[in-house]
């Protein structure tokens, strides 16, 4: 159940946490998230992703990878490269969605856990987290998040039991030392120092391929615009089911559906 102690995000935390760019603002000052995602396999999962990056409005998004022809053919912002070594002024990254778990995907996976901006960890990369916690451990004292859905939360932590979400979620932020985002029907987000959100937009409208995908975006760009990792991550949860919710109401399927309906109004 829901502990009493958890936070219900509201629109106003939204509009307290979220400013939209001022007259001083510029490409950089917005926020420059870098996506390391997608494979041959995968090409999908990178398109996804960096769509809910763009569509959260950062300064800019860059990709590093694979899949950039997938990538720039429907999001032409987007400056891509194949690897993420001199893609300069990153201010976060998000590694995983669509990567494989290949020596490749790791090679790209340690290059990112050893920058000093936040990284958010999800799909291949936490199963590679899983097979490797020493990766986990090197990030100590550097921001990161982890967005796990219930089988990948059981492969990294597997002692702790997933029948109280909100207390696995906990447990395993402490633990850790990430930020942790349980994904689910009630996602719950954890810092390590015990803060928790349970998110209560979204349906099962989002129990679709790909949905988590363009999460994992969301809240790389919420974090490459300055955002505490915790309060990223529990923003990123509520604009995600919120467009899930609209998405929904306008009678649309599919995770690429999300995209259209993740803004907010200009300030
Ligand atoms: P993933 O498992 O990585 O594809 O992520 C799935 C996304 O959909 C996460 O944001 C989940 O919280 C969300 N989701 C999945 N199933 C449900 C559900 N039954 N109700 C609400 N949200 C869901
Ligand atoms: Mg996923």
């Amino acid at each position: 159940g829901v502990g009493v102690d958890a936070v219900a995000l509201t629109e106003g935390d939204l509009d307290r946490w979220l400013p939209g760019p001022g007259t001083t603002d510029d490409k950089y000052s917005g926020g420059l998230v870098g996506i390391v995602a997608g494979s041959p396999g995968y090409p999908g999962a990178a398109v996804l992703c960096t769509g809910g990056a763009v569509r959260t409005r950062p300064g800019m998004v860059r990709y590093a990878g694979a899949q950039g022809g997938a990538v720039l053919a429907r999001w032409p912002e987007v400056v891509a490269s194949e690897t993420p070594d001199g893609a300069g002024r990153v201010q976060a990254w998000v590694v995983g969605p669509g990567l494989g778990t290949d020596d490749r995907a790791m090679e790209l996976l340690r290059f990112v856990l050893g920058e000093d901006v936040p990284v958010l960890v999800d799909a291949d990369a936490l199963t590679l987290l899983a097979q490797h916690p020493d990766l986990l451990a090197g990030r100590a004292g550097r921001p990161t998040v982890l967005t796990p859905h219930e089988r990948e939360f059981a492969r990294i932590f597997p002692e702790i039991d997933l029948a109280d979400r909100l207390r696995a979620a906990r447990s395993a932020a402490a633990t850790s030392g990430a930020t942790v985002l349980l994904k689910g029907h009630r996602t719950v987000v954890a810092a390590p120092d015990g803060t928790t959100a349970v998110n209560r937009s979204g349906s099962s409208w989002l129990a679709s391929a790909g949905s988590g995908d363009v999460l994992s975006g969301v809240i790389g760009s919420l974090l490459a615009t300055g955002l505490e990792p915790w309060q990223a991550a529990a923003a990123g949860a509520f604009l995600h089911g919120r467009a899930g919710e609209r998405a929904q109401a306008a009678g649309l399927a599919g995770a690429s559906a999300l995209w259209d309906f993740l803004g907010r109004p200009a300030a």
